[in-house]
């Protein structure tokens, strides 16, 4: 950030008074720009065992496949935003089942949440952020194709849970390790909140 959107003027990086770390803060009007993370909320498509993912049609990794999942709107839950992203990007209707996974993403100053979702019928086609939308049983996964690690680690304890026979609400937290190669190190927390069995 550079200039100030409440008047114009220039910001300069401060540690304002009763802080404890730099914000970018106006050298005229003296407004603090808080910066925070943000919310990804998607969900986890499912019809008789099988899962829902699209294929990007937009960077960052294009062509990937990925969750139906984007960053929350002002004034909507993060269930409803679910239910948005999913219609938007996949033109499909779900019935939110529970909230399956969240991640901490500190590298990316995200916090992603992806819910279980019963698909209500089988019309759904790519929207405008997807190239393809398919569904998929566990053994048809493209697992070197997946957008993002968490998308890959989501997918995994979903297959485990469903073998399980219950799921499960998993909490965990993503850091990058490396920049290039791209390499990421999982931690899953404890915080396990038994939902409805599978149907
Ligand atoms: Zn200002």
């Amino acid at each position: 950030m550079k200039y100030c959107n409440q008047c114009g003027a220039k910001v300069e990086l401060q540690i304002p008074e009763g802080d404890n770390r730099e914000r970018h803060v106006c050298i005229d009007c003296e407004t603090i720009h808080y910066q925070n993370p943000r919310v990804v909320t998607g969900c986890l498509p499912e019809w008789e065992g099988r899962v829902l993912l699209c294929r990007r049609a937009i960077e960052p990794r294009e062509g990937y496949w990925t969750l139906p999942a984007g960053f929350m709107e002002n004034g909507e839950t993060t269930h409803d935003g679910a239910i948005r992203e999913t219609l938007e990007e996949a033109n499909a209707r779900i019935e939110v089942a529970g909230l399956f996974s969240m991640f901490n993403l500190p590298h990316a100053d995200q916090v992603f949440m992806i819910y279980r979702g019963q698909l209500l019928d089988l019309d759904f086609s790519p929207g405008e952020e997807s190239l393809d939308v398919r569904l998929f049983a566990e053994d048809e996964i493209p697992w070197d194709e997946l957008a993002f690690p968490m998308i890959g680690e989501t997918l995994r304890l979903y297959f485990s849970d469903r073998l399980a026979g219950s799921f499960e609400t998993h909490v965990g937290t993503i850091r990058r390790v490396l920049k290039n190669p791209r390499r990421y190190q999982i931690e899953m927390h404890e915080a396990v909140v038994p939902q409805r069995p599978p149907g």
